[in-house]
């Protein structure tokens, strides 16, 4: 069996409760997380291709410097076909 192309995805997630809403993780990762007007991130539920390097490493600059440890990267094993995913 051959190599397997990195063909699944990841959504960034936030643990509201942990949040302080200070909107730190909107300056790491601008492409993924936006702020409602109150300062609480909003993050696009829909998964990003594993293989968008750039994305994903923008997801683990705002895990690593959100300063509550309230987001994470959770795996999406298959992504839907289509246009329904972002790459
Ligand atoms: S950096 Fe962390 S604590 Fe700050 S707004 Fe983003 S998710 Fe919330």
């Amino acid at each position: 069996m051959g190599m397997r192309r990195r063909t699944g995805g990841f959504v960034l997630a936030v643990n509201p409760i942990q949040c302080d809403g200070f909107g730190h993780c909107t300056e790491l990762a601008p492409d993924l997380v936006r702020l409602d007007e109150w300062g609480y991130p909003i993050i696009d539920k829909t998964p990003v291709a594993l293989s968008n390097l750039s994305a994903l490493e923008s997801a683990r600059l705002a895990v690593r410097g959100c300063p509550r440890q309230a987001l994470r990267i959770e795996r999406v094993s298959d992504l839907p076909e289509g246009p329904a995913h972002r790459t």
